[in-house]
């Protein structure tokens, strides 16, 4: 997935750009820039590639999602359906604007279960956010009906999955709203960064003000603009922009290297019968930024876990104990350890999270290994690798 792993010339001269013109900010200053305009231009070229009529640049993907929230009106005391399997991003862009992360089940895509989504839906819904994990996608076509018969917004989290599709439409452009991360491990980087995409005309316009202070970006003097509601800061520089903008012309190349490794070892695999796939629902193309699969058991995982770990396979991941990704070990949030006091709303709204019960997404997390489809892997080194996991898991069954 990592972006980063291909830097070269392109970057290189795009970010010596803007430092020859100095302006390292997004908006303003248009004499002293020499036309060029780096987040724009990237916000153009992010339209094209995710089929979306508009793109607002955010300086990370925490801050898009959360910007994508309260652009489409959601804040305090509203209830977000979130997954149980994600980033912890989640529950913060969530909660910073006041509003209750409502986590529920899982099923064996890895992405949000609808029965358990319509199963949480109450009078204070107000978004499902779906999580786009591990280059792959939820039933989306089975969590738009819900979205449309309960009228909650759809949000997507497509952090994990660019690149990706279902039914022809790229991942992140299929809910009301997407959101895009362009950290520096994500499939293309701008160090930090993110992205907020929609056909919405006024949710665009919402964001585009908001992340910049309110500021209504009308006229050319930014000390004159007006304000027409709070805002926070939220701004992608040009510095950051310039990256992904290399970046983002080489996604195609990145996307073939991808699928050619993710290939090899989904092949290598696939010998082995107790290996099973995650499901990708129909109509759903994967990005191949990850490969998942499933062994039988949580023993059988761990095993193998320790097995790759042993034998220098690498960027593979068991998420069962993790404490990025799933709720088990997100402790912080549910003894709710803040820095500042939580609303009394928020508190109330997250006491479900000490009895609630996630077996159902352990079933398919305890058996899970997740592994990251690096860039920089030669033909040869993916194969040696394959053969490698074949063995493991062999030893270990
Ligand atoms: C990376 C990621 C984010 C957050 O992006 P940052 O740019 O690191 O803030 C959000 N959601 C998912 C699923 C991610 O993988």
């Amino acid at each position: 997935m990592p972006g980063f792993e291909l830097f070269g010339d392109l970057e290189r001269k795009e970010v010596n750009d803007v430092l020859d013109n100095g302006v390292l900010m997004r908006y303003g200053f248009d004499g002293m820039r020499n036309g060029h305009w780096k987040a724009k231009a990237l916000e153009s070229e992010l339209q094209n590639t995710f089929q979306s009529k508009h793109v607002q640049l955010v300086s990370s993907g925490t801050a898009a999602v959360s910007v994508a929230l309260a652009s489409a009106g959601v804040g305090a005391g509203d209830e977000v359906i979130m997954p149980t399997f994600t980033f912890v991003a989640s529950f913060e862009a969530i909660m910073i604007l006041g509003a209750i992360p409502i986590l529920v089940d899982i099923d064996d895509t890895l992405g949000l279960n609808p029965e358990a989504v319509e199963k949480a839906i109450t009078p204070k819904t107000k978004a499902i956010m779906v999580v786009q994990m591990c280059g792959s996608m939820a039933n989306m076509d089975a969590l738009q009906v819900i979205s449309n018969k309960h009228n909650v917004l759809l949000v997507e989290d497509a952090c994990q999955a660019i690149g990706g599709t279902y039914k022809g439409k790229p991942l992140g452009s299929i809910g009301d709203l997407g959101c895009f991360s362009f950290d520096f491990v994500k499939t293309i980087t701008c160090g930090e960064g993110g992205a907020v995409i929609t056909n919405n005309k006024q949710y665009y316009t919402n964001a585009d003000h908001y992340s910049d202070h309110g500021h209504d970006h009308i006229g050319t003097d930014r000390g004159a603009e007006t304000h027409p509601f709070i805002g926070y800061n939220f701004r992608i520089s040009e510095l950051h922009a310039a990256v992904g903008l290399a970046q983002v012309k080489r996604l195609p190349e990145f996307l073939e290297i991808q699928k050619r490794n993710f290939n090899i070892l989904r092949e290598a695999l696939s010998e082995i019968p107790e290996v099973t796939f995650r499901t990708v629902p129909d109509g759903g193309v994967e990005s191949c930024a990850f490969l998942n699969f499933f062994l039988p058991d949580l023993e059988t995982a761990s095993k193998v876990s320790k097995g790759f770990t042993e034998h220098g396979v690498d960027v593979c991941w068991n998420y069962y104990n993790n404490s990025w990704h799933y709720i088990r070990e997100w402790n912080h949030l549910k003894d709710l350890k803040s820095l500042y006091p939580i609303s009394s709303e928020v508190k109330k709204g997250l006491e479900y999270l000490k009895t609630k019960d996630f077996s159902n997404s352990d079933k398919y997390i305890s058996r899970n290994i997740s592994c990251l489809i690096k860039l920089s892997w030669t033909e040869d080194e993916v194969k040696e690798r394959a053969n490698k996991m074949v063995n493991i898991i062999k030893n270990a069954l």
